[in-house]
């Protein structure tokens, strides 16, 4: 023994080896995990393991393919993926077909202004060339979304995704269309619609915004041109005016009626020699803004009668010769504007109904309202206007002709005022509907358009001539069996889906009931075209969905373009002639589908056209605006096919906003741009930061928030390590330990662990990412590094390396490290690969071919009720050691003994655990004693020397002659490190 050379007392503790960096290094690690992924071709890999399991499809919302990601684009997809992968490691096939939206005004936009760089215009070009521009320019900006999509982590078709400017597409909205046809809910006729007036289009609904906007309020007296007898006697002979109240005082030129409420109570007042008529409820209010009530007198009322006395009686325009009907409808209200915010959603609404403005007698122009053109068709009015594609006044309008309408505004108020036919006027604000493109004040505005009738089969496409002459070319095809009307159909799917959070539905019905019938046609060319006929000699509209097929299966073929390449013959089937007159000449239609047609056809171009995937999907998953948007088209596309919704679950995320609270603008300097955190701090950080928020609530992002993600992202990477760095030499196979045998605090935390599993499985399935974060957040911080690991430290680096004891907790952290990596896998699904490559046991060549752990049923719950007493108690010994430490009585706590005092029960437990409690608290000694009710500390300084190996402080140090500067427990384990040796 003498001749060996002294043990070198430092190389004996077992220090933490890992390959595992504390260091993430993400900036530089995640590329090339990606592009080891790539050489393994991860996503074919996950798809032939999972092949025969259950499916389970998230359907990507399309983003529009036109600019770069944004934050909020980032997020959105992060969500998506999370799904994806959580639902993949449950145990389903789930893959991930991404798509994009390629068509639609935004990219003709933008290709418009770089031709006017330079120094050309749209005209100069042929349909084609600009087609093929605007094609490019979605194609390079789909690149660079993929690209920085995969950045992120996001696993899925990127390859092969979903385009809807692709020739199968194209051709499957085409077919959609036959499908509305099929139903009888297409037809063609004047309607106001929102109109761009910059961009010179048709507009949907989910392309208008509402903003604050100052628009003249005006009361407007119009002369009533009947007996005012047959309202009320007293009012015979006298000269009475109906007062109108409008924000639009350029619709006046289009005014053709007045609507009134048939059940409200109007009333007649007296001032000077004239009679005013509004509802009996305004009076006051009318007369105190326009003057009418001298010295403050309550007008003189003269008569109150029903609104309905005034139907159908007639007054004067105030300045135009001919008459305004009167009407009664039930959209009258005494709040002001009854009409414009048709499909507003609740809070849009209340907003509304804070303006106490109006007469309870609405201006009514048939052109340029939806109540108005609804109340106007019932009453027979013409849906009349006289305003252009560029907004201004045809020639026909006196006074105003050529004037855009919202210069004609002052104009036309001045006009009144010197006319004497203007009661009162001022600026007035108000939410009102600008387009989402442009940012300009939109219009009501009644054009030709394309229709998807919300409410009836049409059994006529083109609504009747005047005389009544049906000019259907297409009743033939219409299905003869009654049938639920879209709306209705609509109304009853939504209450199938499941909708997250559940104020959704409510939403949705809400939508549902206000929205007017679907104008689906865009005066514009990239899109897809309408795809409808007209004959060359009596111009009857062929929208035949055997002729549509017959489109459609060229454009499969040649893509959209074919519509602008081919003359309209070459796209019919031959010697197709006109069914009224018998000529095979044809023109086609100029206009384009709505862009949202387009995007809801969706499930049906894709889910029911590529093999992996199935129709409805499981999950849709997009922001709030997709209530009016792709929710909305998707659904009434998938009615229109299937009579069903394309949805099982619709999940509604928030917006991402700064830390204030305000929309992120890259002008405004708010904007957290991911590029550049993916070369700062890495993709793991955004995905992190999508975990650490409530999405269902809008999300806020700034570097600063960022930067406490970061600082949540250290703990569970350190978490981590700390197992993996203990695993060193630890062979599952050999040296594991079963349950029954391990130390009890080792089982304690496998409970711990037991419960954690439980916990996120819970929140993965419930779409719930921010409690899969903070209850994984709380076992790595509380669980783990405050309590376990700080416990198990000791043993894990004194001990014999193959000491039983030390085996137990390894065989835990093994157990910690493999869920850890498994439950973080869907949101760090870099750092948790890089975890599971350090990982003795590891089964596949990456986690995202592993399974979620699964929790065991069998719970320790004494056990873990004990162990919660333990550190209670633990808790108030920290805090006295703490106190000590402050009041420079011990150094380390390995210097302390401490004494606890207490009687009963909790002396039983203490007494039980007597040998764990030093290393529970950290401490050299514990002694115990039976006195008090509660638990009573005290700390003295341990007895005896320090250890020089494990620092402990011992009595029976110098014991052992070997090993002199040693406890005994040092002692026994470098005699087992000897024998080890000689195995
Ligand atoms: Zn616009
Ligand atoms: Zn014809
Ligand atoms: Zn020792």
């Amino acid at each position: 023994m003498s001749t060996e050379t002294p043990l070198d007392l430092k190389k004996t503790i077992n220090l933490p080896k890992t390959a595992f960096a504390q260091k993430a290094n993400l900036a530089q690690g995640e590329p090339a995990r990606l592009e080891k992924w790539t050489k393994l071709d991860l996503y074919r890999l996950i798809r032939r393991e999972s092949e025969g399991r259950p499916k389970f499809i998230l359907h990507d919302g399309p983003p529009y393919a036109n600019a770069d990601i944004h934050l909020g684009t980032a997020m959105n997809k992060v969500l998506k993926d999370f799904i994806v992968k959580s639902r993949q490691m449950m145990g389903f096939d789930a893959p991930y077909v991404p798509g994009y939206d390629c068509h639609g005004l935004p990219i003709e936009t933008h290709v418009e202004k770089a031709l006017e760089k330079k120094g050309k215009k749209k005209n100069d070009l042929s349909v084609e060339v600009f087609r093929r521009i605007c094609r490019e320019h979605a194609e390079n900006a789909l690149k660079g979304q993929t690209r920085d999509f995969k950045r992120l982590g996001i696993l899925g078709e990127w390859d092969n995704p979903y385009l809807t400017m692709s020739n199968h597409y194209e051709a499957e909205t085409a077919r959609m269309f036959a499908r509305f046809l099929e139903r009888g809910w297409v037809y063609k006729g004047a309607r106001p619609v929102y109109w761009c007036l910059k961009d010179q289009t048709a507009l949907a609904e989910a392309e208008v915004e509402y903003h604050q906007h100052t628009s003249p309020s005006v009361y407007v007296k119009f002369p009533l041109q009947s007996d005012p007898a047959l309202v009320d006697p007293a009012l015979a002979g006298r000269k009475v005016f109906v007062l109108i109240w409008t924000t639009t005082p350029w619709t006046l030129p289009a005014n053709l009626g007045i609507a009134v409420h048939p059940d409200f109570e109007y009333a007649a007042f007296e001032h000077g020699d004239e009679v005013y008529i509004v509802a009996s409820e305004l009076v006051q209010s009318v007369a105190a803004k326009c003057g009418l009530n001298e010295g403050g007198a309550s007008p003189k009322v003269l008569a109150r009668f029903q609104g309905s006395k005034l139907d159908r009686l007639e007054c004067r325009h105030p300045w135009i010769d001919r008459s305004s009907l009167l009407m009664v409808g039930e959209h009258v209200t005494l709040g002001g504007e009854a009409d414009a915010e048709t499909e507003l959603d609740v809070s849009e609404a209340q907003k509304k109904s804070d303006s106490k403005a109006g007469t309870g007698c609405v201006h009514t122009a048939p052109g340029h309202g939806h109540d108005d053109f609804v109340i106007g068709k019932s009453y027979g009015l013409e849906i009349y206007c006289p305003v252009d594609n560029a907004g201004r006044f045809t020639p026909e309008v006196e006074h105003f002709a050529g004037m855009r309408v919202f210069d004609a505004n002052d104009v036309i108020v001045e006009f009144m005022r010197e006319r004497g036919v203007l009661l009162f006027s001022e600026k007035y604000e108000h939410r009102y509907p600008h387009c989402w493109r442009c940012k300009n004040p939109v219009i009501f505005r009644a054009t030709p358009q394309w229709f998807i009738a919300m409410d009836h089969a049409h059994r006529d496409l083109v609504e009747k001539d005047e005389d009544g002459r049906d000019r259907s070319n297409y009743t033939d095809n219409l299905s003869e069996t009654p049938q639920r009307s879209l709306r209705a159909a609509a109304l009853e799917e939504i209450e199938r889906v499941k909708w997250i959070p559940a104020w959704g539905v409510d939403r949705m019905r809400n939508m549902l009931k206000g929205r007017p019938d679907w104008c689906v046609s865009r005066q514009r060319v990239w899109g897809v075209s309408i795809p409808v006929f007209y004959c060359g000699r009596c111009n009857e509209a062929v929208a035949d969905p055997l002729v549509i097929e017959y489109v459609a299966d060229i454009f499969e073929r040649e893509s959209g373009d074919a519509w602008y390449t081919h003359d309209a013959k070459d796209l019919l089937p031959e010697g197709y002639t006109c069914k009224g007159c018998g000529a095979p000449e044809w023109t086609k239609e100029t206009d384009i589908l709505d862009v949202w047609f387009d995007s809801g056809t969706s499930s049906i171009a894709v889910l029911e056209n590529r093999p992996e995937l199935r129709w409805p999907a499981d999950v849709y998953i997009e922001g709030g605006d997709q209530y009016r948007g792709w929710f909305n088209s998707s659904l009434m596309i998938g009615i229109a096919a299937h009579d069903q919704a394309p949805y099982k679950t619709v999940i509604t995320h928030g917006w991402t906003l700064d830390a204030q609270g305000r929309a992120m603008h890259k002008s405004a300097g708010n904007a957290v741009e991911p590029e550049k955190v993916f070369k700062e701090s890495g993709a793991e950080i955004i995905r992190l930061w999508c975990a650490s928020s409530n999405y269902f609530d809008d999300v806020r992002g700034s570097d600063e928030i960022l930067q406490r993600v970061m600082d949540g992202y250290r703990k569970l990477r350190n978490t981590a390590r700390f197992a993996l760095g203990n695993l060193d030499g630890f062979d599952p196979a050999r040296d594991s330990v079963p349950a029954a045998e391990m130390e009890e605090i080792d089982r304690w935390a496998l409970a711990e662990l037991n419960r954690v599993i439980t916990e996120v499985l819970a929140a993965y399935e419930g779409y719930e990412f921010h409690n899969v974060y903070r209850a994984l957040y709380n076992f790595a911080t509380v669980t783990l590094s405050a309590r376990y690991f700080d416990i198990i430290k000791d043993r894990l680096y004194t001990f014999a390396p193959r000491n039983k004891a030390r085996r137990s907790a390894q065989t835990v952290l093994l157990q910690i490290g493999d869920a850890l990596a498994r439950m973080l896998a869907p949101i760090l699904v870099f750092t948790a690969d890089e975890i599971w490559e350090n990982l003795p046991n590891r089964t596949h060549p990456s986690i995202h071919l592993a399974l979620l752990p699964s929790a065991s049923e069998q719970s320790d719950e004494g056990l873990v009720a004990e162990w919660e007493r333990l550190f209670a108690v633990r808790d108030d010994v920290l805090r006295a050691l703490e106190e000590a430490r402050m009041a420079k009585q011990i150094g380390s706590s390995l210097q302390a003994k401490v004494r606890l005092e207490a009687s009963g029960k909790t002396l039983e437990l203490l007494q039980k655990h007597q040998n764990d409690l030093r290393y529970l608290f950290i401490v050299s000694q514990v002694e115990l004693g039976n006195a008090g009710d509660g638990v009573t500390i005290s700390i003295s300084t341990a007895d005896g020397d320090k250890c020089e190996r494990c620092w402990n402080y011992s009595t029976h140090v110098g014991e052992s002659e070997r090993f002199p500067t040693v406890c005994e427990r040092c002692v026994t384990a470098l005699n087992e490190i000897e024998e080890g040796k000689t195995d």
